[in-house]
């Protein structure tokens, strides 16, 4: 392969991972030998993510958990500025997880049983994927049943043509979905009821690992000891 000129460029293009500039300032995928395929680097930062979608799908099952006991909690106490817990796109991940997991472990089993637990066999389907990426990403193109959602609820089931670099790019994708809604959850935990003394504002976290608080609207943060010192009148005086 000339590395001037390569014949195919990664999949990716102007998101691969080693993206080419050219002299018009454009990026371009890096040059690969075959048509329609992933270049190492961006095929081995798919697989990363992929490996962790088992870890993930367990993630999102406590945060399924934690945030519909938020939700159907009595009592919210604090300002309506605070964000609240949405368990919708937790539930909607999951599944996509799981039906892309399914079909494509059933695709590299060709049809093996799979545990009948539901649960189970998301994580078995996730363990066959993960112990078969090579095969995966070099699956040829096929047509597959999808569901397409109604903007208002409901969906249709359609057709799609996927190829292994699809599936691993859309199994990638989830692990990215799943590290922002848990990512944007967990500080949940941690929000204070006092007020902010700057901003008034009821929107205190604290960061138990860093050991300090931070105010969401203000942006000020503090250790712990100066923020009781500070919120403490008899000790500020
Ligand atoms: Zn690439
Ligand atoms: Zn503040």
């Amino acid at each position: 392969m000339n590395r001037d000129t390569p014949e195919h460029q990664c999949r990716q293009g102007r998101r691969c991972k080693a993206r080419i500039k050219d002299d018009a300032g454009e990026f371009h995928g890096a040059g690969v030998d075959r048509p329609d395929s992933l270049c190492k680097p961006c095929e081995e930062h798919a697989f990363a993510a992929i490996r962790s979608l088992r870890s993930d799908y367990l993630m999102l099952t406590i945060a399924r958990t934690r945030t519909s006991s938020t939700v159907s909690g009595p009592k919210v106490s604090g300002s309506g500025e605070r964000p609240i817990p949405i368990p919708l796109p937790v539930d909607t991940l999951m599944t996509a997880i799981d039906n892309e997991a399914t079909r494509w472990a059933l695709r590299i089993t060709r049809g093996d049983s799979l545990d009948p637990h539901p649960a189970r066999q998301v994580l078995e389907c996730l363990k066959i994927v993960c112990a078969n990426l090579g095969t995966l990403v070099d699956l040829p193109e096929q047509v597959v049943a999808a569901y397409f959602p109604y903007p208002f609820g409901g969906d249709w089931d359609g057709r799609l043509e996927l190829d292994g670099v699809d599936a691993v790019l859309r199994l990638a994708s989830f692990h990215y979905r799943a590290e922002k809604i848990l990512g944007l959850e967990q500080p949940r935990a941690n929000w204070l009821r006092e007020s902010c003394h700057v901003c008034g504002r009821a929107t205190l976290v604290s960061d138990l690992g860093a050991a300090t608080i931070t105010c969401k609207s203000c942006q000020n943060v503090w250790d712990q000891d100066e923020f009781a010192r500070l919120n403490n009148p008899l000790v500020a005086a």
